[in-house]
C-alpha cells in the first residue's frame, strides 16, 4: 500500500512496522506456551491474540523501515546476551 511515510514524508509503498522489535517478541509470550496478548482497558475493545506481535502498514516506507534495523539487531543481540 502506497502512502506518505511519516518519517520522510515521502510518498512510498509503506511495510508492516513492528512497533516492538520481531526479535523481542519470544521472550514476552506467555511462558506456558501461549501467544502474545495485546490488552486493552478500553471500554467495548476486547483483548485479542498477536502471535506475530503488533505491527503497524500505515507508519514507515521500506527504506526508512531499514534505517531501523541495525538498532532492532542490536537491541536484540544484547538482550539474548543477558
Ligand atoms: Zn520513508
Amino acid at each position: 500500500m502506497n502512502g506518505r511515510c511519516k518519517l520522510c514524508g515521502q510518498t512510498a509503498k509503506l511495510v508492516k512496522a513492528h512497533i516492538i522489535p520481531k526479535g523481542l517478541y519470544k521472550d514476552l509470550r506467555d511462558s506456558n506456551g501461549g501467544v502474545s496478548k495485546l490488552i486493552t482497558n478500553t471500554v467495548g475493545v476486547h483483548s485479542k491474540r498477536v502471535p506475530v506481535g503488533l505491527y503497524d502498514p500505515q507508519i514507515v516506507c521500506e527504506d526508512c523501515e531499514r534505517l531501523f534495523s541495525p538498532w532492532d539487531d542490536y537491541a536484540k543481540w544484547s538482550f539474548e546476551k543477558k
